[in-house]
């Protein structure tokens, strides 16, 4: 059995923990699109959108966005062109404000999360994981300055959001320091203890 109208999934996670990763991986397995918000940001920044064009700076500085737009811009990637039942989101909610604002708005649409993953990596490791990446990823916001302010941003704004979804009872705690399918495999189990069962069958590792 899974949530009815299918999973809804948030990844909650420092800069680097492996979001895009699992929330591609999560998406296929419950055969729900995957919606990160620094995909979406990125995307209006290509296009010159006047959102983009209010958003580079802050994008590429590592700071975040005001809250109103990302809040605006979420909504309509589950409501247009056609509404979204089941989704993997990625990098939203990201302040408590947009905690509550996105609260608010779900349970009015009967899309509160199913489970909010947190996915748990030690420092250290997540420093490594950033260099790496810096060197590969042709964004322009992976560098070691905009690491250590996204990751200050994730400790001040992002990290309170731990309380919020507990309070709910809906946070799992995923160790995540492992490889790539040893922790898509955590993930399933935990959620399959949920009562929430992936639609595919997960790739051979
Ligand atoms: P990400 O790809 O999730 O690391 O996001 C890249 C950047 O997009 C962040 O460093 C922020 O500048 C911006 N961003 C993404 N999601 C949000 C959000 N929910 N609130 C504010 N800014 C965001």
């Amino acid at each position: 059995m899974t949530a009815p109208g299918g999973a809804r999934l948030l990844l909650l996670a420092p800069p680097g923990a492996g979001k895009s990763t699992h929330g591609r991986l999560l998406a296929e397995a419950f055969a729900a699109p995957h919606i990160s918000t620094g995909e979406l940001l990125r995307a209006e920044i290509a296009a010159g959108s006047e959102l983009g064009r209010r958003v580079e700076g802050l994008v590429a500085e590592g700071r975040l966005v005001p809250d109103d737009l990302v809040v605006e811009m979420v909504v309509r990637r589950l409501t247009e062109p056609a509404p979204v039942e089941a989704f993997v989101l990625d990098g939203f909610p990201r302040t408590l404000a947009q905690a509550e604002l996105g609260y608010a708005w779900a349970s009015e649409h009967g899309l509160t999360f199913s489970a909010v993953l947190h996915l748990e990596v030690p420092e250290a490791e997540l420093a490594r994981r950033a260099a790496g990446r810096a060197a590969v990823s042709g964004r322009g916001d992976d560098n070691a300055a905009t690491w250590e302010r996204r990751m200050a941003e994730y400790r001040l704004e992002t990290e309170p959001l731990l309380g919020f979804y507990r309070a709910r009872g809906i946070l799992v705690e995923v160790d995540a320091g492992g490889g790539v399918s040893e922790v898509h495999q955590a993930i399933l189990t935990a959620l399959w203890a949920m009562g929430l069962r992936p639609v595919r069958p997960a790739r051979p590792a």
